[in-house]
């Protein structure tokens, strides 16, 4: 055995009494653990955990299909996630060496390097959702025991743990690049020249906002008076519906005229490109399409509402945003900071933006563009999505307002506390506070008009104001939306506003869907020749040469809560409602039929489907019903198979 062989057997410390006694202090001072290695090693620990979370939802993505968005990244994960955990450990490592430094000793120096490991583990483990918090602890406590012991190795030997820094980092990198850009799309080839004189469109989507609540659909409170006077300019759609009960498939309709039962826009799972979107119709056809929105939770482009947006602003950068962008640190903003949330608008639950905040990039935007192209804009507004709290500063105007502090704090838990055990009081208080987000949300409508009507936009631009869904507040014992199909949150807004098109203050009585919407802007931007839309347009309703009797008996108006047909979700009451000749039919989760008169009833309080003179009505729907379950069936196969093809 040579010499060099024999060395290496020897453990190390009598490796080290071997040499020149003078070089002993030197080689043992360098085996010391130093604060800023401690402070190195935490900050790169960060960054590889934060690189391995996303890498682990990237493989869950490429397993089942998940999307990225129900996994709460964006496009800014990849430097937003792994910087976040940096920040995190790296913070772990400064109060380590700190306290090392106070307490002039180095045992917080290894506490500290245990704690990291600790939370690295913590933080992986958070990947695969639904054990306690209790649970994930004590695997990460397990995991730290047995990864502690290596790190105080490697941080006392600081060019070895710079060699593995740099090597684990450039692994990372590689890693990094398997998942999908984003919302990099490549651009969209422009076919041909908007026609000339196209006009630009907006289109506004107040997110959750609900007929009923509006003054144009008879609310006496002042909650909506810039819509009013928008409604005066344009045509308004008294019975307007959304095809879907929630965010994602309502505006996945909405782009593509499809009911939601032929998309692929689930809970879990993003709208696919089987159907061209309204933007990248416009787009290829010389328009500028822009989307800016403020839910950025279904609103993210990895939720695929994106395609065919040149320029697409969903989730914001913001110190916020940052911090949750680990599931980390998702889970200390959770834990740590409601007293935070409770002072301020609870953005820490939800992502959301202020509207004032979507006009002021709408505008920018508007500003910065150049002006040989008409435009398309796509806006979501979400103020009036619950927790129910009305930008600041906001004096309560309908009701009495929030009595204390308790108070304060259900409205900012609404979407976690069991409503139905809420006193009269507090729904009273829910309702009006939400009422005031609507009004709050409608006067930056006003403020939107109004500098669109400063840059002269406003007599060359199509204007839309709809809703994606409406809210239950407590009507038929329910809240909130996307497990019922009563007329509280199907039925939505409607106003189009289209200059010497649209007839001024007509107002149609005829329901209508919102999947009409893509063939409607595309024969008022003048292309609707080869508008790719199943829906029909609403220029129906005011093109006298058109034929009025084309009303083909197998057309539906159909409102979906989607996902959990075949779910058992709790609180699911209706799956699908129709609705024909002046009445809605809706078909419980248990079977249960229900039928309301449009005219008479329009809270549905009187359900008509045990009167005999309805019969022979019921049978239709029925009928009409089980053609849509069967069409669904077909369109549920079509989805897996172009899901199992997928790459
Ligand atoms: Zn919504």
């Amino acid at each position: 055995m040579s010499g060099f062989s024999m060395l290496r057997m020897l453990p190390l410390r009598q490796r080290f009494r071997r040499r020149d006694s003078m070089a002993e202090p030197r080689a043992r001072q360098a085996r010391l653990l130093r604060p800023a290695a401690v402070i190195g090693f935490s900050i790169g620990a960060g960054l590889i955990t934060g690189v391995c979370e996303l890498a682990l939802q990237e493989a869950r993505r490429l397993f089942d299909g998940t999307a990225l968005g129900a996994l709460h990244l964006n496009q800014h994960a990849w430097w937003m996630t792994p910087l976040s955990l940096a920040a995190i450990l790296g913070g772990v490592g400064l109060s380590a060496a700190m306290a090392a430094w106070l307490a002039r000793a180095r045992w917080p120096l290894v506490v500290g390097l245990a704690v990291v490991c600790f939370a690295a583990a913590f933080s992986l483990l958070l990947v695969y959702r639904g054990l306690s918090n209790l649970a994930y602890a004590t695997l990460a406590l397990g995991l730290a025991l047995q990864l502690a012991p290596g790190a105080v190795l490697l941080a006392r030997q600081p060019r070895l743990l710079a060699q593995v820094g740099l090597a684990a980092t450039a692994a990372a990198w590689a890693a990094l690049l398997l998942l999908p850009g984003g919302r990099d799309q490549p651009p969209i080839e422009s076919t041909k020249p908007a026609p000339a004189g196209a006009p630009n469109v907006v289109l506004i989507v107040l997110d959750t906002v609900r007929a009923q609540s509006l003054g144009i659909h008879g609310r006496r409170r002042p909650t909506s008076p810039q819509l009013r006077a928008l409604a005066k300019r344009g045509t308004r759609f008294d019975q307007a519906r959304t095809p879907a009960a929630w965010t994602l498939p309502a505006h996945a309709a909405m782009f593509t005229g499809h009911w939601a039962f032929e998309l692929s826009a689930r809970l879990d799972r993003p709208l696919d490109d089987r159907q061209p979107t309204l933007a990248e119709y416009l787009a290829q056809h010389g328009y500028e399409t822009a989307g800016f929105v403020a839910n950025t939770m279904f609103g993210s482009s990895y939720f695929g509402l994106d395609r065919g947006f040149e320029h697409y602003e969903d989730v914001a950068v913001t110190p916020v945003e940052f911090a949750r962008s680990s599931l980390l640190g998702r889970f200390l903003l959770r834990s740590c900071v409601p007293a935070l949330a409770a002072r301020d608008r609870p953005k820490t639950y939800f992502y959301r933006k202020d509207a004032a905040e979507v006009n002021e990039s709408v505008l920018e935007w508007l500003d910065d563009r150049p002006r040989d192209r008409p435009f398309f804009a796509f806006l979501n507004y979400f103020d009036a999505h619950d927790p129910y709290v009305p930008p600041e500063p906001a004096p309560a105007r309908f009701g009495a307002g929030p009595r204390s502090a308790h108070d304060l704090e259900i409205l900012h838990d609404w979407h976690r506390i069991d409503k139905t055990l809420q006193p009269k009081r507090i729904v009273a208080l829910a309702r009006d506070r939400y009422e005031e987000c609507v009004a709050a949300l409608d006067s930056e409508l006003g403020r939107l008009m109004d500098q669109l009507q400063a840059r002269g936009l406003l007599e060359k631009t199509i204007v839309i104001v709809t809703s994606d869904h409406g809210e239950l507040l407590g009507e038929h014992g329910l809240f909130g939306h996307g497990q019922s199909l009563h007329s509280q949150v199907t039925r939505v807004p409607l106003v189009v506003v289209a200059p010497g098109r649209a007839p001024a203050g007509r107002v149609v009585t005829e329901p209508v869907s919102l999947t009409d919407l893509p063939a409607t802007i595309a024969g008022l931007a003048g292309l609707a020749d080869q508008a790719p839309f199943p829906g029909r347009s609403l220029d129906r309703f005011w093109e006298t040469n058109l034929a009025d009797d084309d009303e083909d008996d197998e057309s539906i108006l159909l409102s979906e809560t989607v996902d959990d047909e075949d779910s058992d979700h709790p609180s699911l009451i209706q799956t699908r409602s129709l609705i024909h000749e002046g009445k809605v039919y809706l078909r419980g989760k248990d079977g249960r039929e229900q039928v309301f008169d449009l005219a008479t009833d329009p809270r549905e309080k009187h359900d008509l489907s045990a009167d005999p003179a309805v019969k022979p009505l019921l049978e239709r729907f029925r009928a009409m019903m089980q053609r849509v379950d069967e069409r669904a069936r077909a369109s549920l196969i079509a989805t897996e198979l172009a899901g199992n093809s997928a790459p």
